[in-house]
């Protein structure tokens, strides 16, 4: 599925589409380079969850790893200053893939994949002025409507 947005709105707005169709555990990898829209994807992904309100989603790029809940717990990972492999270990990348929770990782990509199962892969890119071209793949065709 290919949307293009305008807004960070109508980027929060397709993230709430995609939350829908969304059950936990899952991983969701959000590439894209910096500034395309990645967190403000997750925002709309997170509060349509029911995990948070968007307004308190923010990037996790500092703090690597946030956790919002309670209800159901969403994973908001951002691996973007990690530098090597080994670091990845001492985030519990194992632990939070067994509190069966949803997980959302930017920059994912740069690591091997360490989860099972079929991720939910979205790609941002820049198009002109504020709009954004956000590809999405491996949500299952059933819940497609
Ligand atoms: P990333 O996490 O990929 O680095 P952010 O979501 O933090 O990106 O930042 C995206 C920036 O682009 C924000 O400042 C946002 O306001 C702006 N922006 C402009 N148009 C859009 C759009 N259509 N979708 C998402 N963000 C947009
Ligand atoms: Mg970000």
């Amino acid at each position: 599925m290919v949307y293009i947005t305008s807004s960070p709105d109508e980027t929060i707005a397709i993230g709430r589409q995609i939350a829908a169709r969304i059950s936990a555990p899952r991983l969701i990898l959000i590439e894209g380079d910096l500034g395309a829209g990645k967190t403000t994807l997750a925002k709309g992904i997170v509060s349509g969850l029911g995990a948070a309100s968007e307004d308190d989603v923010s990037s996790p790029t500092f703090a690597l790893v946030q956790e919002y809940g309670p209800g159901p717990q969403v994973y908001h990972i951002d691996l973007y200053r990690l530098d090597n492999a080994p670091d990845l270990d001492s985030l519990g990348l194992e632990d939070i893939w067994d509190s069966g929770a949803v997980v959302l990782m930017e920059w994912g990509g740069r690591f091997e994949a360490r989860f099972p199962g079929q991720p939910v892969e979205i790609r941002l890119e820049y198009l002109e002025g504020d709009q954004r071209k956000i590809e999405v793949a491996g949500l299952s065709a059933e819940a497609a409507s």
